[in-house]
C-alpha cells in the first residue's frame, strides 16, 4: 500500500535532515566530489542495493530489483555544491570556506537516499526495477549527466524522473510544466582587437571600448527584431573588460555573456545572428574580432505522458491543491540530457518558508530550504514508482495464457 510507503518516508524525516545537514556542512564543488559519492555509495550498500561508483566520473548508480519483471524507472538527484561563501547563521552552516550547497542538491541527495531505503524494503511488491541516479557536477558545464549517460546509466531504463527543491515555490506545492520548462544555456566570449593609442588622438586608434558598446546595444536587436516574438530568448552580457587608464585608448576588449532559449531553431538563430552582428560591427569599425561560442545544457523538455502521470499521482494520492502549473523558466539544468534519451519529466518541489528564512533565491549566500520539502519530494518519487511498478504492473503471465 502506497500509504505505508508514505508513512515510512515521513518516519525517515529526522534521518533525512541528518544526512542533508551533514552534506550541507561538507559541500564539494562540481567535478571535485570525493566524500559525497563515498557516503552515498556506503548508505546504499548498507541497504543491500547494487551500487556502481565512478559512473561517468563521480556518479553513483544504485539498482533496486523488484521481485517480478516490469519496467525500469530511474530517479535522479544531483549532489554538487557551489563556489559561494555560506552566510547563514545556522548550526549546519558550511564548514568549507567559499563552498556551499546553495541550490538544494544536499536535500535532493538526502531525499533519494530515503526513497532508496523505502524501496529496498519493498522489492517483493515491485514488478520492475528502480535505478537511483546520484549525479555529480550539475552546476558546471559540461555537467555530470552527459558523462553518466555515456557510461551507461540509462541502460535498461524506460522512464526517468527528477526533482528540484525550490526556494521560489512555497512548501507544500509541486510546480510542474509539460513541454519546455527550463532553457538551453549557451555561453560566448567576444574578443575585439582594436589599436591602442593616446586618448587625445582617437583618429589614430581603433577604439575597442566604443566598438564593444555598439555590440552590447546591437545584440539586443537579436531578441527584439530577429527572434519570433512568440518564442523566448535571452542575450545577456555579463562582463566587459578593457583598458586601465582614463587617457589611454585600449588595445583590445573582451566581452562574455550567456544566451538562453527553448526551441532548437531559436538556439541556432541566436548563435548565427550574434556572430553575424559582431563580425559586421567589428568590420564596419575596422577592428578584428574572435568569437568563441559554446553550447551548454539543452532545454529541459518534459514529456506529456509522464507529466500527466506525475499530475495524476499527486492528485490521486496526495492533494490536487498541491499542484501548480508553472511558467517555463530561463534557468538551465543538465537533467535535460536524460530527457533527450528517455521519456520522463522534471518537477519542482516547494521548499520556501519565509518564517524560517528559506526564501533567498537559489545560488544566494543565504539560500536555505524548509527541510520538510524533502518528505514531499520523496513522496512524489515513491508515488511515481508505485504507479509504474505496482499499479500499472503488467498482469503476470498465467498458465492459462498458454
Ligand atoms: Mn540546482
Amino acid at each position: 500500500m502506497l500509504k505505508d510507503w508514505y508513512f515510512q518516508i515521513e518516519e525517515m524525516y529526522d534521518q533525512m535532515v541528518e544526512w542533508r545537514r551533514y552534506l550541507h556542512q561538507h559541500p564539494e564543488l562540481s567535478f571535485q566530489e570525493v566524500e559525497t559519492p563515498k557516503m552515498i555509495a556506503s548508505i546504499l550498500e548498507s541497504y543491500g542495493i547494487e551500487v556502481r561508483t565512478n559512473v561517468g566520473g563521480r556518479g553513483v548508480v544504485g539498482t533496486i530489483r523488484g521481485a517480478k519483471p516490469g519496467k525500469t524507472i530511474a530517479l535522479r538527484a544531483d549532489f554538487d555544491a557551489l563556489p559561494i561563501q555560506d552566510e547563514k547563521e545556522v548550526p549546519y552552516k558550511s564548514k568549507v570556506p567559499g563552498v556551499m550547497h546553495a541550490c538544494g542538491h544536499d536535500g535532493h541527495t538526502a531525499t533519494l537516499l530515503a526513497v532508496a531505503k523505502v524501496l529496498s524494503e519493498r522489492r517483493e511488491e515491485l514488478a520492475g526495477n528502480v535505478v537511483l541516479l546520484h549525479q555529480h557536477a550539475e552546476e558546471l558545464s559540461p555537467g555530470g549527466a552527459i558523462a553518466m549517460i555515456e557510461d551507461g546509466c540509462l541502460d535498461g531504463v524506460d522512464i526517468v524522473f527528477g526533482n528540484h527543491l525550490a526556494s521560489t515555490v512555497p512548501l507544500g506545492i509541486y510546480a510542474f510544466k509539460s513541454g519546455y520548462s527550463m532553457a538551453a544555456a549557451d555561453a560566448f566570449e567576444i574578443k575585439i582587437q582594436g589599436k591602442g593609442g593616446h586618448g587625445s588622438a582617437p583618429h589614430e586608434t581603433i577604439d575597442p571600448i566604443a566598438i564593444g558598446a555598439q555590440i552590447i546595444n546591437q545584440l539586443q536587436h537579436i531578441v527584439s527584431r530577429r527572434v519570433d516574438p512568440q518564442k523566448a530568448a535571452v542575450v545577456s552580457i555579463g562582463s566587459f573588460h578593457s583598458g586601465n587608464a582614463g587617457n589611454v585608448i585600449a588595445d583590445s576588449a573582451v566581452l562574455t555573456g550567456t544566451v538562453r532559449s527553448f526551441d532548437e531553431e531559436v538556439r541556432v538563430l541566436v548563435e548565427q545572428e550574434l556572430k553575424h552582428l559582431v563580425n559586421g560591427i567589428c568590420s564596419a569599425f575596422h577592428a578584428e574580432c574572435e568569437i568563441q561560442y559554446s553550447r551548454g545544457y539543452p532545454a529541459v523538455y518534459n514529456h506529456e505522458e509522464e507529466t500527466n502521470v506525475f499530475v495524476d499521482v499527486i492528485k490521486s494520492t496526495l492533494n490536487e491543491e498541491m499542484l501548480v502549473e508553472m511558467p517555463a523558466i530561463m534557468g538551465s539544468e543538465d537533467f535535460a540530457y536524460y530527457l533527450k534519451e528517455r521519456p520522463g519529466m522534471f518537477f519542482h518541489t516547494g521548499a520556501r518558508n519565509e518564517e524560517i528564512g528559506a526564501s533567498y533565491p537559489h545560488h544566494h549566500p543565504k539560500f536555505d530550504i524548509d527541510e520538510r520539502a524533502m518528505v514531499d519530494a520523496g513522496k512524489a518519487f515513491l508515488g511515481i514508482v508505485h504507479h509504474y511498478l505496482v499499479e500499472k504492473a503488467e498482469e503476470p503471465v498465467t498458465e492459462a495464457a498458454y
